[in-house]
């Protein structure tokens, strides 16, 4: 066994594989310090390693486990959209053809799941057998106690069965027709086919915890805890929100404490996990469990927290617990955008935030914005600017961040008809102009890669040509380009994909994949939004009146 895997302390015992267990490979297309910090594949590696029906072996791109000669499931956990080159490099490593339609029946089923997946999987779907769509707690189960009912027989017969279980799609049971650049339909194969796929919600209160610590994560020997599962907030154009409600939350003392008393018999280090860990109703109560002696030694963090949630108790605790700062997502420092995007933050709230994480001993705050949401002009950025200066002024000695991403739509949003604005790219210049010489660490997120994420969020099955070229070209957005380039005639062009404001009546890609709220409510929330648009903004960019 690679070196690597005795570093791990294991949070569950694995079953011992039965003589007839499936021999199963789950991957993560990435090295392992990257995919052993994912809490996602930790999460499904040890509910998949505790069936003793099967015999799972990891693969990463640097390492893997003892691997069996002809795997009978394999399966990838994607969550950063560019690692789908890794995916294709992994199964010609395991000699599999990488487009699931030349895959025969000594093949083994490709399945996947995963936050990129559950959210746009056409550009990648025929490259899978298999896409499970969804929380993983129920439909994993499901979709192995599925498999077994149909080992033996032929590769469609086994797709067929497995279509019918609620939250697995099968890409290639589902026939897609276009005119140019638009689809015009997208129904299955035949009648016995389920015409939608629903995006499965799990309801249990004991969210996800480490399976395994190690000192080899990126985050080393951490423990984490999901605290909370979806937010919500709701602001437009959230996926972490949108795609994953309702929001849920852990229960504080049948689920959080043991999980984390557990854990930290390993390690003492925990990280609190979730798109907004500070909503939980019962949050004051954790930090206060967590603030006795006991917990001395332990090294907290938490990721971003809301805003109006920051009080001296979090920074105390934080600070105590060798957090030296704090993550808040502002977004602007326009109010119009703020309520176009539906964050519900008041300017003084933000301002009382740092000053209270100041007070409570923090050294530094981090907060995360974006340009380039619709309806954003060049004065919603002074705002930005303004407000940030202010801040600094009225909090000196914290160290203040301004972390800083373009508008990129998103499948299951109320954003998704949009397109990134091409004004986003001088806006993060003028930020970077404007912040650093007063004093602000400026992070921006590459323009380039928001428009690479956009080709992904917005793609539809045409562009598995193209990720197979740009593979070879390399992940710049030059090699996207040149791969459009050509392409040109066989796909839309990166225009379409990226830019373009799309009609609210146009079929979207993902239109046969249910997400958690109905098109009418998204379009709903659009409008909410646009009627925040001043005038000259409506015109151009409201969908509805397109
Ligand atoms: S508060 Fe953060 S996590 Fe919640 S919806 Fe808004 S952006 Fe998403």
């Amino acid at each position: 066994m690679n070196p690597i895997f005795n570093a791990e302390h294991l949070l569950f015992t694995p079953a011992s594989p039965n003589r007839d267990a499936i021999p199963t490979i789950f991957a993560f297309p990435n090295t392992y310090t990257v995919g052993i910090t994912s809490l996602g594949y930790q999460v499904v590696w040890a509910t998949l390693a505790m069936r003793s029906d099967l015999d799972v072996s990891r693969l990463f791109t640097d390492v893997h486990e003892s691997l069996p000669r002809s795997p009978e499931l394999v399966g990838f956990s994607l969550s950063w959209e560019l690692d789908y080159v890794n995916i294709l490099n992994l199964l010609e490593f395991l000699e599999v053809p990488i487009r699931s339609d030349v895959r025969g029946d000594n093949d083994p089923l490709i399945f996947g799941g995963g936050p990129v997946l559950s959210a746009n999987a056409e550009p990648f779907a025929d490259f899978f057998d298999v896409i499970l769509v969804g929380d993983g707690e129920d439909l994993l189960g499901n979709f192995i106690t599925a498999y077994q009912q149909v080992r033996t027989a032929d590769r469609l017969t086994q797709l067929k069965h497995l279509a019918q279980v609620p939250g697995i799609y099968i890409p290639r049971l589902y026939q897609v027709e276009y005119d140019g650049d638009l689809i015009t339909s997208i129904l299955p194969i035949d009648s016995n086919i389920p015409s939608t796929i629903t995006k499965q919600t799990y309801r249990g209160n004991t969210l996800s915890a480490s399976t395994v610590v190690t000192e080899k994560a990126a985050w080393e020997n951490i423990f984490m805890v999901e605290v909370v599962r979806s937010c919500p907030e709701m602001c437009r154009f959230c996926l972490a929100s949108y795609l994953t409600l309702p929001f849920r939350v852990a229960s504080i003392e049948e689920s959080l404490i043991p999980a984390i008393d557990n854990g930290l018999k390993v390690t003492n280090r925990l990280g609190l996990l979730g798109a907004s860990v500070t909503q939980h109703p019962e949050f004051p109560a954790l930090l206060e469990h967590l603030a006795q002696p006991k917990y001395d030694d332990v090294r907290l963090s938490v990721s971003s927290v809301r805003t109006n949630t920051v009080t001296v108790q979090l920074a105390e605790t934080l600070s105590k617990r060798d957090s030296k700062s704090l993550t808040i997502a502002v977004e602007s420092g326009s109010k119009r955008i703020r309520k176009i995007v539906n964050k519900k933050l008041e300017t003084d709230e933000i301002f009382q935030a740092a000053a209270n994480a100041k007070a409570g001993g923090l050294k530094g705050l981090k907060l995360y914005g974006m340009v380039g949401i619709p309806g954003e002009d060049n004065d919603d950025v002074d705002q930005t600017v303004k407000m940030l200066r202010s801040l600094k002024k009225a909090t000196p000695g914290l160290r203040l961040t301004f972390g800083c991403s373009s508008f990129v739509p998103k499948a299951h949003t109320p954003f998704q008809w949009f397109g990134v604005n091409k004004a986003a790219d001088k806006r993060l210049k003028l930020l970077q102009k404007q912040l650093t010489p007063n004093g602000i660490e400026f992070r921006p997120e590459s323009y380039n890669w928001s428009v690479i994420q956009a080709i992904i969020s917005r793609g539809d099955r045409r562009l598995s040509h193209l990720l197979e070229l740009t593979r070879n070209y390399g992940d710049s957005i030059g090699s996207f380009k040149r791969a459009f380039k050509e392409l040109r005639g066989q796909v839309p062009d990166l225009d379409f994909y990226v830019h373009q404001t799309w009609d609210v009546s146009q079929i979207l890609p993902w239109n046969h994949i249910i997400g958690p709220l109905p098109q009418p409510t998204l379009i709903k929330h659009l409008e909410s939004a646009t009627a925040q648009f001043d005038l000259v903004n409506s015109i151009d960019m409201n969908p509805i009146n397109n």
